[in-house]
């Protein structure tokens, strides 16, 4: 190197050097507005959710169902950007932080809902939309009292805390509620023996959980609880004949309700368990659940069509897995093939384990895989399930995989020849949430950006209260305040595998 480079070189490091250390918080602003106000606002929020699940259900569904998605549509032809989403001290943020962003606009650490490291309660957006005279609904595929649609409407400092959080929305009083989480509200299965269905019953909703129910209720005021947890994958529902209602079903139920209301609502409906999927790293599961997003999707986008003083909100709060499909065979010609044998897939990992049970042998690994997943395993592949279903034994090791054992389901079924897929050619990084930045878009009348740009996830609440004409702050913490608290008293997070949504 010439001496005159050298010093060149020595400048330039010296450049980076100097520069400032970029936090999380002061981190670059990008705040485009609407430029005008609506009636109602509904709030989608596909949880989880990352670029490379919307290429697979993009691709999935021209090359399998001839369609293209609704949010294919929406993408091309509205405005949508990106947000970045770490919380206030991780770069990688887990949904009742993202969602604390959303509804609050500031950051916080993970865990808590609508509320600081240090117990300063935040106003969470619905609250205040409820305020001012709003109808309110919470629609998802989640136990209705999951992190992301809790930290729309009330404060808790543990997101884990889902029988007091059944209590509190009795107090909130949004008009729907619908989701799963039965064990929640049940007397026989709450802890406390709460009968939290009578105490909503007595409060004027009707309260259903099965799909008939909800289409016969008369009700105006909801609450539906259509599983004992979680709500069942799509893929379940769809192919395993499951009764539950899709979230298409959910909404359908919601808007009526809602939009009959004189001031106006705010409606969140929340695709929850695309996450849940990409945490068990199956790919079908993460794929329908998609697709039934979309179907949701097409029936709201078709709502703001008809009452077009409607902005419709659609934001991932977080990636998470993440499942890429990968080139395959000569100029990855291949690739595709890999994508069409999704096809074969009809149940999810986590209903393929209830049906092997606690104690499997190769043998029902084997059918299960081939029945369910359309793969043929091999016999050291299956014994491989067979010792984490077992024994807890999960494959391959290392922190970013073996938490449960859907994990090692997914990697016994991984590619054996790169150059030619007999099995979907989905590849992940991890079995938890990444960093990368989401999708953000809009649909509504009057909008006056195509290109948002990159924003901040706080921004969705500047978004939201310019669109209801609704202004407050919240108070801010710092990353350093935050830390020191932290490290005195860690909150949330009891488990990795309640790192969920
Ligand atoms: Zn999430």
């Amino acid at each position: 190197m010439k001496r005159r480079d050298l010093l060149k070189a020595s400048v330039l490091a010296g450049t980076v050097a100097l520069l400032p250390k970029v936090k999380a918080q002061g981190a670059f602003q990008n705040t485009p507005s609407l430029g005008r106000r609506y009636r109602n606002l509904i709030v989608f929020v596909y949880d989880g959710f990352s670029w490379e699940d919307y290429a697979i259900a993009q691709a999935y569904a021209r090359r399998r169902l001839g369609r293209t998605l609704a949010l294919e549509r929406l993408l091309a032809r509205y405005p949508s950007g990106l947000i970045n989403t770490y919380s206030l001290t991780s770069y990688v943020t887990e949904s009742s932080a993202a969602g604390n962003a959303f509804s609050c606009g500031v950051k916080t650490v993970n865990g808590g809902l609508a509320v600081h490291a240090d117990g300063t309660l935040l106003k969470p957006f619905f609250a205040a939309a409820k305020e001012m005279g709003k109808a309110v609904g919470l629609v998802t595929t989640t136990t209705v009292t999951h992190a992301t649609p809790a930290s729309f409407v009330i404060s808790n400092p543990d997101r884990n805390a889902e029988e007091k959080i059944a209590e509190q929305y009795l107090a909130f009083g949004a008009e729907v509620y619908l989701g799963g989480g039965d064990r929640f509200f049940s007397p026989e299965k709450r802890k406390d023996k709460k009968d939290m269905c009578a105490a909503f019953a007595q409060a004027g909703y009707g309260v259903v959980r099965t799909p008939e129910e909800l289409s016969r209720t008369n009700a105006t005021r909801l609450l539906g609880v259509f599983s004992d947890s979680h709500v069942p994958y799509e893929v379940d529902r769809r192919f395993r004949g499951i009764k539950v209602p899709s979230l298409k079903e959910m909404v359908q139920a919601a808007l009526p309700r809602l939009a009959s209301h004189r001031n106006g609502f705010v409606l969140q409906v929340e695709a929850g368990r695309i996450d849940h999927a990409n945490h068990l790293n199956d790919p079908a599961a993460t794929l329908w659940d998609t697709l039934a997003a979309d179907e949701a999707l097409e029936l709201l986008t078709a709502f703001v069509d008809r009452n077009p003083d409607t902005l419709l909100l659609l934001v991932s709060d977080h990636a998470t897995g993440v499942g890429a499909l990968y080139g395959a065979g000569r100029s990855y010609l291949e690739s595709s093939v890999g994508l069409d044998l999704l096809e074969g897939q009809k149940a999810s990992f986590e209903h393929m384990l209830r049906l092997l049970g606690t104690n499997p042998d190769a043998g029902q690994v084997k059918e299960a895989y081939r029945s369910l997943k359309g793969v043929a395993l091999e016999d050291a592949e299956a014994q491989i399930v067979v010792e984490a279903i077992a024994k807890k034994a999960f494959r391959p090791d290392g922190v970013r995989y073996g938490i449960q054992p859907s994990n090692t389901l997914s990697w016994a079924m991984v590619q054996r020849n790169p150059s030619k897929p007999d099995r979907p050619n989905i590849g992940w990084s991890s079995g938890q949430h990444t960093a990368s930045p989401v999708v953000l878009a809009l649909y509504g009348q009057g909008l006056r950006y195509l290109n948002l740009g990159l924003m901040d996830n706080t921004h969705v609440f500047r978004l939201m209260g310019e669109a209801l004409g609704i202004r407050y702050r919240n108070p801010v913490m710092s990353e350093e305040e935050a830390l020191e608290i932290l490290k005195a008293r860690p909150v949330g997070m009891r488990h990795p595998e309640d790192i969920w949504a």
